[in-house]
């Protein structure tokens, strides 16, 4: 084996950031990945309609970091995109977030008029509101107004997306998705809502074409890499360098404690031959269907493709540890669970050389800049150990 300074796992946003980092700072990386392409859950590729689809779901980029969104731009291109969502709410579209729109398509003139003067007195310096604060408000209005937005918007689609009553579901998961006070129809508040021209692999083939990585495709860690008395090895040679992982630490350490629960998708791509299936690039499924939310790639990064598209459907389901199909992908964040995790971190810190970071890692429901966000963090930590 090449002297490798440090081993990645996982070529997602989390293993390329540090990679491409550490490699600038004249380290030698050797990447493990499983899959057989780099670029985690972000990779997306040309179908055979001529269409850039996401492979793993439909991703938007959105931040307040600049220094993420400026890193990001220092590889790729990117074009300014504004993502919104329409909800299907028994058979009527209205923006989502549930804004003034959506009101005025649910209440009658008058009742819309009074609810929205009321809410905007109650909650005068405020634009997005948790849907539980209103559903925990003194006024008896409001309550009835945020109970009505949760049935409606919560509760069915949380119930699909997480198998259980979104009073179950950790709060700041619901509180991703607000009420809006007002008329903006924007998904994100982010102050950088932009979109990678070109597709987001791109991005990761700039990040990991340096010459001091190496990638090692169709490989997982468990294969390689062991752990035993304190030690790390990789092909059964000691490795006394820095392992970064960015995979599932349950699955690393053969699920010493039991599975960490996730949720997984069953993600059904249809293709049809029609310039456009749906009139916006998202529209969610509040009431009906078994189908959280229907994505149509062509507007997320402005495709001009004349009588042709694809769409996704998402069925969400339990992460299967033992099915080849199922993926891990979202963190089910409760209290029972995260103590399991910290079970896993607690054994992972006996390994001193070995960093976390990710969504899978860190048992964390991140957005992308999060992730990024972390891996300056991590490289910087590394680099700084040995100066
Ligand atoms: P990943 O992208 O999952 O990468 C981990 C990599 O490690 C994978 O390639 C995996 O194959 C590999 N790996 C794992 N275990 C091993 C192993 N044992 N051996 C070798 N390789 C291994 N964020 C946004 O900002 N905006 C969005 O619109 C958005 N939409 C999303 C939609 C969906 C459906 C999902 C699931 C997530 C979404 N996210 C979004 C979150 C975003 O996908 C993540 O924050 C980000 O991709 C996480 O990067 P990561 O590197 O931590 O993990
Ligand atoms: N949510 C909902 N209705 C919606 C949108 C979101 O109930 O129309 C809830 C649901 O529980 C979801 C969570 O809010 O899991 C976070 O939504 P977000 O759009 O951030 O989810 P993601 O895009 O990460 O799947």
């Amino acid at each position: 084996m090449k002297n490798y300074d440090v081993i990645v796992v996982g070529a997602g946003f989390a293993g390329a950031t540090i990679a491409n980092l550490l490699a600038k700072a004249n380290k030698k990386v050797l990447i493990i990945e499983k899959r057989a392409q780099i670029g985690g859950n972000m990779y997306d590729y040309k179908d055979e309609n001529g269409v850039l689809v996401h492979k793993y779901g439909p991703h938007i980029f959105h931040t307040n970091y600049k220094e993420v969104f400026d890193y990001l731009s220092s590889f790729v291109p990117f074009t300014k995109y504004e993502h919104r969502v329409l909800g299907n709410i028994d058979g009527t579209l209205v923006p989502v977030p549930f804004n003034f729109t959506s009101l005025e398509k649910c209440f009658d003139k008058e009742r819309a008029d009074y609810l929205k003067n009321k809410l905007l007195a109650l909650y005068p310096n405020q634009t997005r509101v948790s849907i539980l604060d209103l559903m925990n408000s003194d006024d008896e209005d409001v309550r009835e107004f945020g109970l009505f937005v949760y049935e409606k918007v919560f509760v069915y689609y949380t119930a699909k997306q997480w198998g259980i009553h979104p009073d179950k579901v950790d709060k700041s998961v619901i509180n991703r998705v607000p009420v809006v006070l007002g008329y903006d129809d924007l998904y994100f508040a982010d102050t950088y809502q932009y979109m990678p021209v070109e597709g987001f692999t791109k991005i990761f083939e700039a990040m990991l074409n340096h010459e001091n990585i190496d990638i090692r495709l169709h490989t997982s860690a468990r294969d390689v890499l062991k752990f035993k008395d304190d030690k790390i090895f990789f092909e059964n040679e000691e490795f006394n360098n820095i392992l970064v992982f960015t995979g599932a630490l349950d699955e690393l350490f053969d699920y010493a404690f039991g599975a960490l629960p996730y949720r997984s998708l069953r993600l059904v791509f249809e293709k049809y031959d029609v310039t456009y299936y749906q009139p916006n690039s998202v529209v969610n499924y509040l009431t009906s269907e078994d189908f959280t939310r229907i994505s149509e790639f062509k507007y997320l990064s402005n495709q001009d493709i004349k009588g042709k598209t694809t769409i996704l459907k998402e069925y969400s389901l339990k992460y299967d540890k033992d099915n080849k199909e199922s993926d891990p992908y979202y963190p089910i964040q409760n209290e029972e669970n995260i103590a399991l995790y910290d079970k896993y971190h607690n054994l992972a810190k006996q390994y001193p050389n070995m960093y976390l970071c990710g969504r899978l890692a860190e048992y964390k429901y991140y957005n992308m800049d999060m992730v990024i966000k972390k891996a300056f963090e991590v490289a910087n930590n590394i680099i700084n150990k040995d100066k």
